[in-house]
């Protein structure tokens, strides 16, 4: 009889993953494993809408593991101790899991395969988990990885990305190893009311019901801020209870130009993570410095409250931030304006915004999250680093009946139209109908503070 560990991180599903089926092909005993780590736990970065939505994807794991004679075993604690344990009670001989972009997920692999040579066992990693191809597998002459988005893409696209695999069939758990109970979705306060289910079976419900009538429209429909018709794939992405790999060939065989966008879409996943990980560092400091001296004191602190909540008196970026606050997620061009706003029209640094963002998205990923902040604040992979979103003609073009913002703002909500984009506008009479702030700035105001602060001419 030989035993392995198959050590679950941001992959929790049964269908195509290599690092179970591996262990589940050459070893007559498998222990998948869910450790509650205490490092990640302690970080800002556990956020309720995070936490429940990952209660969710272990309950869902484990219901399928049942079904095939299994169970998911969840420890908590240090990771690589609970994985030494875990493999001593199996006398398990390897453990596999799948590579991950970021600083700690390099660290904890090294420090795991010391651990496990230590004690005369293998670690095995599999890369294409959690990206549809490996961070490294392509790179560009004389550089570690690509600084630009579009030649990556040309790239990518040429590669071919691994076939995917179906879920396992019966997993046979040896009985010498214990588990806590699965945390459930009930444990967690402070979730956001209308945050979405997670689970393998959830998100594949609803990708074949995106694949079947969402994809087709997705080239003229994103963008759209009220139609709200993009995939809300992401937290699924994010933990992995659907697999990049799948995702890409299945839109793949969609065919047509929604297909092909989403594809494209999906590939800019893949591009953050070979950034992440070829320089660890830009979760936290610029990747291209642009020198900024971003605003601090001087009623910074109430601009960066009132930008949070919803405040701003700009109804476009009140209604995404409320979206935020109310779902855990954001549309992308929701986001794309407020970070815009936050650091280009307020001039606040982009690391404030990030780590807000990351206590309320269902979907906050470090590859993602950090590195979309720095390409809207341009200190990141953007070419043109100092454009700045006007979101009162953003809002016009993306909301251009106003529908996005009546349904988030609803105090403006006897506004018709598009003139509930400037409520400035309105006769002062009017106007004081509404029970909404006043534009914390003026957008000219707000440009001509940027552009100083960053030194253009
Ligand atoms: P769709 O439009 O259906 O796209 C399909 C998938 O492609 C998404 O699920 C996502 O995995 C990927 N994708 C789409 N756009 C991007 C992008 N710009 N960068 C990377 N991947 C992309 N996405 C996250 O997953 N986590 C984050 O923490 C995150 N933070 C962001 C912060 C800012 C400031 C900005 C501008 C964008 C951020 N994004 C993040 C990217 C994007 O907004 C979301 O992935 C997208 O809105 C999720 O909705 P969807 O699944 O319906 O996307």
């Amino acid at each position: 009889m030989t035993a392995a560990v198959v050590l679950y991180t941001a992959d929790l599903r049964l269908h195509d993953h290599p690092p179970l089926c591996s262990a589940l092909s050459s070893h007559d005993e498998v222990v998948p494993l869910f450790v509650r780590d205490r490092d990640i736990e302690k970080l800002p970065f556990n956020a309720p809408n995070r936490r429940a939505f990952l209660a969710d994807c272990l309950a869902d794991l484990h219901r399928g593991l049942r079904e095939r004679g299994g169970r998911l075993v969840v420890r908590s604690g240090d990771v690589v101790e609970e994985v030494c344990a875990v493999v001593r009670e199996a006398d398990a001989g390897e453990v596999h899991m799948a590579s991950g972009p970021s600083g700690y997920a390099h660290a904890r692999e090294s420090r795991l395969r010391q651990a496990l040579e230590r004690q005369g066992r293998r670690l095995r990693v599999h890369d294409a988990v959690v990206s549809a191809l490996g961070a490294g597998a392509v790179v560009p002459a004389g550089s570690d990885h690509f600084a630009v988005f579009t030649p990556y893409f040309r790239r990518w696209s040429q590669q071919d990305i691994r076939g995917t695999l179906g879920a396992p069939g019966p997993v046979r758990v040896p009985g010498t190893v214990t588990s806590q109970d699965i945390p459930t979705r009930a444990d967690v306060t402070g979730i956001s009311p209308g945050l979405a289910r997670g689970g393998e079976t959830e998100g594949r419900a609803l990708l074949n019901a995106w694949l079947r009538s969402g994809i087709s429209r997705y080239a003229e429909v994103h963008d759209d801020l009220a139609a709200d018709a993009t995939s809300h794939l992401s937290p699924h992405l994010h933990f992995g209870t659907l697999s990049p790999a799948e995702v890409v060939h299945r839109a793949r065989s969609a065919a047509g130009e929604g297909a092909e966008a989403f594809v494209r879409q999906v590939c800019w996943r893949d591009f953050h993570q070979q950034v992440l990980d070829a320089r660890p560092h830009t979760t936290a400091h610029d990747y291209r410095t642009r020198h900024d001296r971003w605003r601090s004191g001087g009623g910074a602190e109430e601009e960066i409250q009132a930008w949070k909540e919803g405040r701003t008196g700009y109804p476009v970026i009140d209604a995404a931030m409320r979206q935020l606050r109310h779902q855990g997620w954001m549309h992308n061009r929701g986001r794309l304006l407020t970070a815009s706003f936050l650091t280009k029209t307020l001039y606040m640094d982009w690391r404030v915004g990030a780590a807000h963002f990351l206590d309320l998205l269902v979907d906050g990923d470090l590859a993602n999250n950090q590195l979309n902040w720095q390409w809207v604040a341009g200190t990141g992979t953007d070419t043109r680093p100092n454009r700045v979103l006007n979101p009162v003609r953003q809002a016009r073009r993306y909301d251009p009946d106003g529908a996005y913002v009546r349904r988030w703002v609803p105090e403006l909500a006897g506004i018709e139209g598009p003139a509930v984009h400037e409520p400035w506008k309105l006769p002062a009479d009017e106007r004081a109908r509404y029970a909404y702030p006043e534009r914390m700035v003026t957008l000219e105001a707000g440009l001509e503070r940027f552009r100083r602060g960053r030194g253009i001419e």
